[in-house]
C-alpha cells in the first residue's frame, strides 16, 4: 500500500478557483466574467419563470411525497422528453436510442467515456483545441488507455474556425472507430460554431471514415434562443449517419445532454446520455453495460431536477414559457455583446472587436493574453479565465462601460 500523505498536490481547477477568488475580493466594483452561469441584468442568478411554474406543478402533485429510488436508468418520462428535445421527431426505422439519466452533462460525458472505452475501444479520442477543460480530465480518468488528440478548431490569427485544419486532421489522423467530441452548439470557450455547410461536410467525413461522433450538448437554446435551431447539427448527423445506402454500417453516435444552463438548474445536476444505434444492432447488451456502470457509480440518479425538466417539457403552457425564457437569456447576452463592442471601440488603438458580436452563446474568446487577464484582475478587479474567455452573463448595462474601459486600458 502507498502512503495517502504522499498524494501529489494538484493545481486548483481554474473555473472554480476564479469564483472563490472573486468572492473573497472585498472591492465593491469587482466583476465576475469567469463562471459559465447565467446572471440577470443585476448580476443575480435568474430562476426561470418556467421553472417556477414547474415547481408549483410538481409540489401540488402527489409525486412530491414519493422519495423512493428511481430505476437505475432514471425517470423514464423525463428520458423520453429529453431525447425528443435533442433529436426531434426522428425517423425510428433506421436507428434506436438508449437513454440513461446522468449527473448533469458532466456525468453524461463521463458515462459515455467509460462505456465507449470498454465497448467501442477506440484508439483515439479527438478533442477540439481549445475546449471545455473537463473533457481532457474526464477522458483521462474514465478512459486512460484511449489516446487524446487535439484537433485544430480555433485560429487565433483570424479569430475564426480553422475548418480546414479540423477537417484535414480528421481525414488524415483519425481512423475507423475513433471518437470525436463535438460541441452541439455554442462552442465553449470560443463561441464559434461550424456553419451548416461545414456541419454537412463534416457529417460526410464521419460517415465515410466511420468515426464515432460524441456530441456534447450543454447549451441547447442558448446559442440562438431557439432549442430546435440549436439542435440542427445533432439532428443532421443523426439523419446522415444512419441513412440507407450501400456499405453504410455505422456503429452509432452519442449525446451528452445537460439541463444546467438552458433551464438554470446548475446545482440540481439533471442530464442524460443518449446512445444512438442502428435499428438492427441488438441493444440488450449495450444497455445492460450502461446500467452496470451507473449501478457502480451512483446506483440510481436524483429525483427532483428531472421532475422539473419533465414538467417543463411535457406541459405545453410551461414549455412555451420556457421558450420565452431562452429567448430572453440569449437576447440579453446578445445585447451585452454589442454594448461591450461599442464601448471598447470608443477608445483609440484597441483594434477590431467584431468577434464579440459574431461569436455566439454565453462565452466570448476575447484574444486577451494571460498578462492582460492578470492585469484586469489585479488592477481592475475583473475576473476571467486565463485563456481570455469571458462569460458575458457577468456584464450588464450597469458595468459594461467599466469593463470596456478596463479592457481598453490593458490592450492599449
Ligand atoms: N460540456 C460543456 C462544453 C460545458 O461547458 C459544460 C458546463 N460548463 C458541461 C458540458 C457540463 O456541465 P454540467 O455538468 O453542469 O451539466
Amino acid at each position: 500500500a502507498a502512503r495517502i500523505a504522499d498524494a501529489p498536490i494538484l493545481p486548483r481547477d481554474e473555473a472554480f478557483a476564479i469564483t472563490l477568488d472573486f468572492q473573497s475580493d472585498p472591492t465593491p466594483e469587482k466583476v465576475s466574467l469567469g463562471a459559465g452561469v447565467y446572471r440577470d441584468e443585476n448580476s443575480e442568478p435568474w430562476i426561470l419563470p418556467s421553472i417556477k411554474m414547474a415547481k408549483s406543478v410538481v409540489e401540488r402533485s402527489l409525486d412530491l411525497n414519493n422519495h423512493e429510488y428511481l430505476p437505475i436508468a432514471g425517470f423514464d418520462p423525463f428520458l423520453k422528453v429529453a431525447r425528443e428535445l435533442v433529436l426531434g421527431n426522428y425517423n425510428t426505422s433506421n436507428s434506436h436510442v438508449l437513454s440513461i439519466q446522468t449527473i448533469s452533462g458532466t456525468g453524461a460525458n463521463h458515462l459515455g467515456a467509460l462505456f465507449l472505452a470498454q465497448q467501442l475501444r477506440p484508439r483515439n479520442v479527438f478533442i477540439s483545441d481549445p475546449t471545455w477543460g473537463n473533457h481532457f480530465l474526464i477522458w483521462q480518468t474514465a478512459a486512460p488507455h484511449v489516446i487524446q488528440e487535439k484537433y485544430p478548431y480555433y485560429d487565433a490569427q483570424t479569430r475564426a474556425l480553422n475548418f480546414e485544419g479540423m477537417t484535414s486532421m480528421l481525414e488524415n489522423a483519425a481512423t475507423e472507430g475513433d471518437v470525436v467530441i463535438l460541441h452541439a452548439c455554442a462552442h465553449n470557450p470560443t463561441g464559434i460554431d461550424p456553419t451548416r455547410d461545414q456541419w454537412r461536410s463534416l457529417a460526410q467525413v464521419f460517415k465515410r471514415k466511420k468515426l464515432f461522433p460524441f456530441f456534447d450538448s450543454a447549451y441547447q437554446g442558448f446559442a440562438t434562443g431557439d432549442p430546435e435551431e440549436d439542435a440542427w447539427a445533432v439532428r443532421h448527423f443523426h439523419e446522415v449517419l444512419f441513412e440507407d445506402g450501400p456499405g453504410n454500417t455505422p456503429q452509432g453516435m452519442c449525446i451528452a445532454q445537460s439541463f444546467a444552463k438552458n433551464m438554470g438548474l446548475y446545482g440540481e445536476r439533471v442530464g442524460a446520455f443518449h446512445l444512438v444505434l442502428p435499428q438492427d444492432t441488438p441493444s440488450t447488451g449495450p444497455y445492460s453495460q450502461l446500467l452496470r456502470l451507473v449501478r457502480a457509480e451512483i446506483s440510481n440518479p436524483p429525483l427532483y431536477g428531472c421532475r422539473l425538466v419533465y414538467t417543463v417539457l411535457s406541459n405545453p403552457t410551461i414549455r412555451a414559457v420556457w421558450y420565452e425564457d431562452l429567448r430572453k437569456m440569449a437576447g440579453r447576452i446578445k445585447g451585452v455583446r454589442s454594448m461591450l463592442k461599442q464601448e471598447i471601440e470608443k477608445h483609440e488603438n484597441v483594434g477590431d472587436w467584431t468577434h464579440l458580436t459574431s461569436q455566439i452563446g454565453m462565452f466570448s474568446f476575447t484574444g486577451l493574453s494571460k498578462d492582460q487577464v492578470q492585469r484586469l484582475r489585479d488592477k481592475h478587479h475583473i475576473y476571467l479565465m486565463s485563456n481570455g474567455r469571458v462569460s458575458l452573463s457577468g456584464a450588464n448595462e450597469g458595468n459594461v462601460k467599466c469593463i470596456a474601459d478596463a479592457i481598453a486600458e490593458v490592450v492599449q
